[in-house]
Parts: C-alpha cells; structure tokens; sequence
C-alpha cells in the first residue's frame, strides 16, 4: 500500500494535535502534514516545526501549497469562543468571537476555502470534524456571539458532500479531555443521541477516541461517504463494551447530511 500524504487542519488545536501524533505513529502509512496559524505554538506543542506548513484557511493560496500531492484532508478547525470577562460571582460566563474569528468567516468560508482547495489539488477523501447539535437552529451554542455556529458548520458538512470528493463527516459530541481506548462509542444521526441518549448517558467524547475516528476513516473504506453523529458511553457504565472495531462502527453508519 502506498503511503497515503494526509494534511490535518486545526494542527495546533486540541483534537488536531492529537491527530497528528496518532498519524504520525504509523509512517508505513502515513506521512501527515500538519497546518496551523503560528509556528511558535506548533514549537510549543510537537518540538519543532518539521513538517508542518504556515497559513490562514481564510486565505486559500495558503491552503493551495499545503495540499500539494495530499490523499486526504483531516479538517480540524473551528471558530472558537473566548470568554468576554471573568464573570461576577453569582453570574453566567458570557462568551463572544473575535473579530475576524466568527464561525461564518471560520466554519464556513475556511472550511469552503479548504474543500475547494482540496478539489482543485486532486485528493481524494475530506475527513471533517464537526458537531453535534447542527439540526436545532435554537440550540444555545448558536446564540453565543449571535455566531450561529453550529448552522455554519453544517453548511459546510453539505458543501463537502457536494463536492463530489469522497467525505467522512464526524459530529461528535461534547469533547471530554480524557483518554481513549476505554469506552463505547455509539453511533447515530441528526441528533437522535441529542434527544434520546441510550440509558440518558452524557452525550460527550474524548478528543482521544475521535481522534482514532479520524484514523481509522483514513483506513477504512466503509467510513467513505458516510456523515454520523458519536458519543461514547461513560467507563463506568454497567452496559458498556468497549469499542475495538471501529470497521463494524463505522458499517452502521449511513451517507448524506
Ligand atoms: P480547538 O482546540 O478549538 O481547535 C480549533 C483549531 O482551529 C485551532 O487549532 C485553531 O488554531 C484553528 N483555527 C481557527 N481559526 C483558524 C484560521 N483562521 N486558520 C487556521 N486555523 C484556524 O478544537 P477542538 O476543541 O479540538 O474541537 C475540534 C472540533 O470538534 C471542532 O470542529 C469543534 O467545533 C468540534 N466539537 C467541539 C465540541 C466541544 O465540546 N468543544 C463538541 C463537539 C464538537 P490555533 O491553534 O492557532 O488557535
């Protein structure tokens, strides 16, 4: 099997970085570039900025040289919500975006910018991280900034579907900072797991199991053309058999928004 080149978005981000070193713990396989908006963090966080490449994904000749001779594109970026103040004691934490931060210009026209420039360099397969919650234009993470976050990223699910490229869309749920390898993932679709989780478990996930996710969509053809929503279920869970085949996972899911 020929070494597939991947490039990963989002880099220096929580779940990017984790990509990137799962990736890059199978050089048979892979050969994983890594893309991310400043050098230092990418120092700070792999040690040395070796194959990595420098841009804007709202610039999308920055893209261009990144995905030259790519198999596939990890996309791992978001717009991400800062909080405005510390909050008074007693009061909600309020959160905006940053000017030229918000999830239109990032969620939408970056991840347009991304799978246009993917069309153009010839790869073949997207695998897009996104979220959960996109079906419920009231959810709340919509309101934060007036942002409309999870309507943009979902727009861009759909390009990515449009563009004829072969597409994994991942919307995972609340992201746990926790290892992996120790839990049940479940899958679903447009929000059922939101509504009716199984048992009423947390509908979160480690950064870690999607990570592999990302992974093993890069290796499976079964994750090819599939979008699916995923959770997993907490360690302690009486019900819980720990996921090892993701191959038989991602065969339960199905193509399409
Ligand atoms: P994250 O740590 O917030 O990382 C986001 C990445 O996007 C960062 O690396 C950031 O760069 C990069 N980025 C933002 N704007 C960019 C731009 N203009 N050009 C280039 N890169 C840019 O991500 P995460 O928390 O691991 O989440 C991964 C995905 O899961 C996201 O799509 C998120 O919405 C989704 N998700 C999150 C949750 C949750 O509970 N947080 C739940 C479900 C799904 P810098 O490193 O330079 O900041």
């Amino acid at each position: 099997m020929p070494v597939k080149k991947v490039l990963v978005t989002g880099a220096t981000g929580r779940t990017g970085s984790l990509v990137l070193e799962k990736l890059r713990q199978h050089p048979n396989e892979f050969e994983p570039i890594g893309f991310a908006r400043t050098e230092a963090k990418a120092k700070e966080l792999f040690g040395s900025t070796e194959s990595f490449f420098f841009g804007n994904i709202k610039d999308k000749a920055t893209l261009t040289s990144a995905l030259e001779g790519c198999h596939a594109l990890v996309i791992l970026t978001s717009a991400v919500p800062k909080l405005k103040a510390p909050p008074q004691p007693g009061q909600r934490p309020e959160f905006e975006f940053e000017s030229g931060g918000f999830p239109e210009e990032v969620d939408w026209l970056g991840q347009k910018n991304q799978i246009d420039a993917a069309k153009e360099a010839g790869v073949e397969h997207i695998v897009l991280v996104g979220s959960m919650g996109g079906t419920n234009p009231n959810h709340p993470l919509n309101r934060i900034g007036n942002g409309n976050i999870l309507i943009w990223k979902r727009k861009a699910e759909q390009y990515s579907i449009d563009s004829g490229l072969d597409y994994t869309i991942i919307r995972a749920g609340g992201l746990l900072d926790e290892p992996g390898g120790k839990r049940e993932l479940i899958v679903g679709k447009n929000d059922t797991l939101l509504t009716n989780p199984p048992n009423g478990i947390p509908t979160s996930i480690p950064r870690t199991e999607v990570a592999s996710l990302v992974v093993q969509a890069l290796r499976e053809p079964n994750a090819r053309n599939k979008a699916f929503d995923v959770i997993s279920k907490p360690e302690d869970e009486p019900s819980a058999v720990i996921t090892s085949n993701m191959s038989a996972l991602f065969a339960r899911t199905t193509s399409g928004l």
